[in-house]
């Protein structure tokens, strides 16, 4: 197997992160303050609390202050909703992420809703929403996010080409489809509904499959040459053991295409140097200072 097959982005977020810790820490010296990702986590779900660490540990690691609240699984919508109220004032957090998925009892979107959109580094908030299908500057996503940079260090600008999105949440599907747009694709957003999906992924040059389901992209429906953006993380037991897998079939699907993210190892790292990336741009608005373009952060990785 030829090696530059493989997007790697574990190595790409590496020097994501790396280019943050110096951006941050030369914003720490204009500025005399430090970035601050508060992350809110509720209950006790293994995979939740297994991310919270993750990304707390890649904070620290870029200079940042983090900033851990961690709520029973019972508590009240009206007291997170207290909690967020008081990170929106506070002067010492400029990202505030909400884990989720939430109890049954609170309400997502209302929760979602009240973080102060230029703290949202989650890009979740109706008006970052609004803004990204508006073609405005706002907090994006971050897998979206993670996706699109591997993307442009392939290709800049897809004029042309038929990029193929499997799922439709907001969280990864939708926000994919409007970064994508914006980099002049054509698209088509595939979900539960849709009819022959096989057919029309065989039709595009990117395929991203966004849904939980292990390996159900199979090689026959890739393209020669496409380019494959799996987004899934699916923990399936193979031979005795429990191992990651992606949404596409990787052995079947890397002799078809032209490049490919391996699970684990491509996507999932970049979504964390994202939300990174999303609270440095955010420090810079929210310390007055002039936010630098993201691509002179991202230049030549
Ligand atoms: P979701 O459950 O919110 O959405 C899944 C989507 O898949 C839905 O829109 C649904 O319509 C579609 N779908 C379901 N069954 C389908 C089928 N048979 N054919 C076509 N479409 C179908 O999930 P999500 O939050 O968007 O996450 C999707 C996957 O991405 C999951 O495996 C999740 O673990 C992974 N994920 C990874 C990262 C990362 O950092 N790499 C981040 C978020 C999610």
């Amino acid at each position: 197997m030829s090696e530059n097959k493989i997007i790697d982005g574990k190595e790409i977020s590496e020097k994501i992160r790396k280019r943050i810790k110096s951006f941050g820490s030369e914003l720490i010296e204009k500025s005399g303050k430090v970035p601050g990702l508060a992350v809110v986590l509720v209950g006790e779900n293994p995979a939740s609390r297994v991310y919270v660490r993750n990304k707390t540990e890649k904070t620290k690691e870029v200079g940042f202050q983090s900033i851990e609240h961690k709520l029973n699984e019972d508590v009240s919508e009206e007291k997170l909703l207290g909690l967020v109220e008081k990170l929106n004032k506070d002067d010492n957090v400029q990202g505030i992420l909400v884990q989720l998925p939430l109890p049954k009892h609170i309400n997502s979107d209302k929760v979602l809703d009240s973080i102060l959109p230029v703290k949202d580094v989650d890009g979740f908030h109706a008006v970052n929403v609004g803004k990204l299908w508006s073609g405005l500057n706002s907090l994006v996503p971050c897998t979206p996010l993670g996706c699109s940079i591997l993307l442009k260090m392939i290709n800049d600008d897809l004029s042309g080409q038929h990029a193929v999105i499997i799922g439709r949440s907001n969280i990864v599907g939708k926000p994919m489809a409007a970064l994508l747009l914006g980099m002049n694709a054509t698209v088509s957003i595939c979900h539960s509904r849709t009819k022959d999906l096989p057919a029309i992924v065989r039709q595009a040059d990117i395929v991203v499959p966004a849904v939980g389901i292990p390996e159900m992209v199979k090689g026959d429906w890739i393209r020669e040459g496409a380019v494959v953006i799996d987004v899934g993380i699916n923990r399936i037991e193979r031979d005795g053991k429990n191992i990651l897998v992606g949404d596409a079939n990787y052995n079947e699907c890397y002799d078809k295409a032209s490049r490919i993210t391996p699970v684990p190892g491509g996507v999932g790292p970049m979504t964390i140097a994202c939300l990174l990336l999303n609270t440095l741009l955010t420090s810079y608005t929210q310390f007055d200072l002039e936010m630098p373009d993201l691509s002179s952060i991202l230049k030549d990785l």
